[in-house]
């Protein structure tokens, strides 16, 4: 697969109504200095995409990338910029010609994600700090390839995203925002068990269950 990151979704509990200028996006953007990931950001893209901010006639399925695939706004959740050279940019054509997926990840291996360049890992390759990056539970055995998923739904499911909790004991949640080259991935169905406990009912109404996971 071959991917480039290009944000860092952040989700704090319990929801925020404070009115502009926006409390929950400075939050979010607090969170993460204190990561030390200060060097990454790229501060003209962060927004805040909760109600307090977004416009009321905002459209919730974008389309992006050459052949077109759909994704899903991720409302409810704040975004923190991330650098991309614009070198690798327009090598690539990735603005124009690439997906958009979603990766939920750890507070733990946020910032050994960033420092390997920007571009996902997959499991079974070798960190920077010499770890392996494994496939977490609730992930098929074996099965080479990162786990990215078209909507935040799936991806912030606990499985990927596990909450983090803050000094003041209110959580928060990371997942990655990226773009995805057009045929370096294969789209399948929810691994996560879905169907046992809940049915037919979808994880997200925009998407069939067989096709949140890329
Ligand atoms: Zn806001």
């Amino acid at each position: 697969m071959e991917s480039q990151i290009a944000g860092l979704f952040l989700n704090t509990s319990p929801p925020d109504s404070t009115p502009q200028p926006c409390r929950d996006l400075q939050e979010c953007i607090q969170v993460v200095e204190a990561m030390n990931l200060k060097a990454f950001f790229d501060e003209r893209y962060h927004k805040c995409f909760k109600p307090c901010c977004l416009d009321p006639s905002h459209k919730v399925v974008h389309i992006r990338g050459n052949p077109p695939s759909k994704y899903v706004l991720p409302t409810g959740w704040c975004r923190v910029g991330i650098k991309v050279s614009d070198g690798i940019a327009n090598a690539n054509n990735i603005w124009k010609g690439w997906h958009v997926s979603f990766h939920g990840t750890t507070h733990a291996a946020i910032p050994s994600i960033l420092a390997h360049g920007g571009s996902l890992l997959f499991p079974g390759d070798k960190l920077l700090d010499g770890t392996v990056l494994g496939i977490r539970e609730g992930h098929i055995a074996n099965v080479k390839g990162a786990f990215t998923s078209p909507t935040v739904r799936y991806s912030s499911l606990p499985v990927y995203a596990q909450r983090h909790t803050l000094p003041d004991g209110r959580t928060v949640q990371f997942v990655l925002q990226l773009r995805q080259a057009p045929g370096t991935y294969r789209i399948q169905g929810e691994t996560v068990n879905w169907k046992r406990r809940n049915g037919d009912t979808p994880i997200d109404p925009h998407f069939s269950n067989n096709e949140v996971l890329n």
